[in-house]
């Protein structure tokens, strides 16, 4: 892409309104803009990341068997009186009234509605296990929406429901999801930590939220220092084998890490002194195991092998993609701007053309960008008429973790410079050596 053909409205000046650093970068770099509290509007470079993060979630998902489909953002009210939910839900559900006077609401999670498909299409154990999940956009009218699309009105979610005859099977699903979380997290560069959390308003016994450490999250945490450290790194899982999935689980939940809700002084006490630790966290992410909630008081049945019904086992597990933005930059800024990891940035690459209207540097900055787009490079090519350093603090506010700078005292060498927006490190090769050092970054993330 081509800057001066593209959309990329950044800000000069810092916005009043943005209290924390990835709420105001996310307005400097033209990714959002604000429609009314709590509802944006996502411009061409947000809106390129979202797709990424919502890319990495749908992959995870389907390598851990789960099957997408899409229910819709307004549902009728009745689904919800049917689990008691429409007056627990309270003011964080936006009703509707449709022109026959029919009561509709926005949904705040799928719970009731894929229960209700279910039902209507399900009725054998032979159909089980079965785990449905969509990407569709929630609304709950928060009370005090704030930081962005951190805590919006509006906000986009993964949300996925596993179906099963037993309980041990449904605790498998459980277990399933925990592990395709940590993978989808780690692929986006993010450490995103399990800890024991509270059910609060979905209901149930088992449920863990998955925090990213960051000073500016609202919940506080209590945490085992080596926690942080677990990685899953590049084995590979076998998600049908559940004693390896359990194992994995394990190797995760069992250091002491929880928040406030579920914080207890006597067991954290017994975690060494020099590791415990208590800092604050971003929810990105809670599966909840519930049993029969939904299915006993929607009459979501199937058939056992020896012939009775009973009421079908599920639980509930959400992903905030929309909020991981805010979450990833809180993880990867400094004073300059965003520092996006590869595996979630909007462009691979930046080409700065030092020179623009210089006949010799435009030509190897056309050919560079063919090169690079030839190899599967996603390339913004900054071909505006403008200062280098103007050009240098656009790519540093939008983080693309790489930067090929071309000039004319380099191309007289034959070289350009590669440059990591991590590092702040330039090294000067061929840009035939640049495209292929950057092809081979890639490929690990891809
Ligand atoms: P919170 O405690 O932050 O209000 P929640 O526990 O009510 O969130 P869940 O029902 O668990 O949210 O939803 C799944 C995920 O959706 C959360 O882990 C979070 O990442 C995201 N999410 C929830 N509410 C919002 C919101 N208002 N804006 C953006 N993302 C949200
Ligand atoms: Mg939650």
């Amino acid at each position: 892409m081509r800057l001066t053909r593209y959309f990329l409205p950044v800000l000069k000046e810092n916005p009043a309104e943005a209290q924390i650093v990835s709420h105001r970068l996310m307005l400097r770099a033209g990714m959002i803009k604000q429609q009314a509290a709590g509802i944006y509007s996502w411009l061409p470079l947000g809106f390129k990341v979202l797709k990424r993060i919502e890319q990495i979630v749908h992959e995870e998902q389907i390598r851990a068997g789960h099957i997408p489909l899409l229910m819709p953002t307004l549902q009728p009210a009745d689904l919800w009186r049917e689990s008691g939910r429409y007056d627990d839900y309270g003011q964080e559900m936006l009703r509707i009234k449709d022109r026959h006077d029919r009561d509709m609401l926005f949904g705040p999670t799928n719970e009731e509605m894929i229960t209700d498909i279910f039902r209507s299409h399900v009725n054998s154990y032979k159909d089980l296990p079965m785990t449905l999940y969509h990407i569709q956009w929630k609304f709950r009218d928060e009370v005090r929406p704030r930081f962005g699309v951190m805590r919006g009105r509006e906000f986009l979610m993964k949300d996925g429901y596993n179906f099963d005859l037993t309980k041990e099977d449904a605790l498998h699903a459980y277990n399933r999801h925990m592990v395709s979380y940590l993978r989808t997290y780690e692929r986006m560069g993010l450490t995103a930590i399990p800890m024991r959390a509270d059910s609060g308003p979905i209901g149930g016994d088992d449920t863990h939220e998955f925090l990213v450490l960051a000073e500016t999250g609202e919940s506080e945490v209590f945490y085992d220092a080596r926690v942080p450290d677990l990685k899953l790194g590049d084995r590979e899982v076998d998600y049908d084998d559940r004693d390896a999935v359990k194992a994995i689980c394990d190797e995760f939940t069992t250091l002491y890490a929880r928040t406030d809700e579920t914080h207890d002084e006597a067991i954290y006490a017994e975690v060494p002194e020099e590791h415990r630790k208590v800092g604050r966290g971003i929810e990105v992410g809670q599966i909840f195991y519930f049993g029969t909630k939904y299915s006993e008081s929607m009459g979501a049945t199937v058939v056992t092998p020896d012939g009775s019904r009973v009421p079908v086992e599920m639980g509930s597990h959400g992903i905030g993609v929309s909020r991981l933005l805010g979450a990833l930059i809180e993880a990867n800024h400094d004073d300059k701007g965003i520092i996006w990891p590869e595996g979630v940035t909007p462009f691979d690459v930046g080409l700065v053309n030092l020179k623009q209207g210089d006949e010799g540097t435009d030509a190897a900055c056309d050919a560079l960008y063919k090169a690079l787009g030839k190899a599967g490079l996603d390339t913004l090519y900054d071909d505006r008429n403008d200062r280098a350093g103007a050009k240098f603090a656009t790519m540093d506010l939008i983080g693309l973790p790489w930067r090929i700078t071309v000039g004319p005292r380099g191309l007289a060498n034959g070289v350009v410079e590669l440059t990591s927006r991590r590092s702040g490190e330039s090294v000067e090769m061929t840009a035939q050596a640049a495209v292929e050092k950057l092809v081979e970054i890639y490929a690990a993330h891809k």
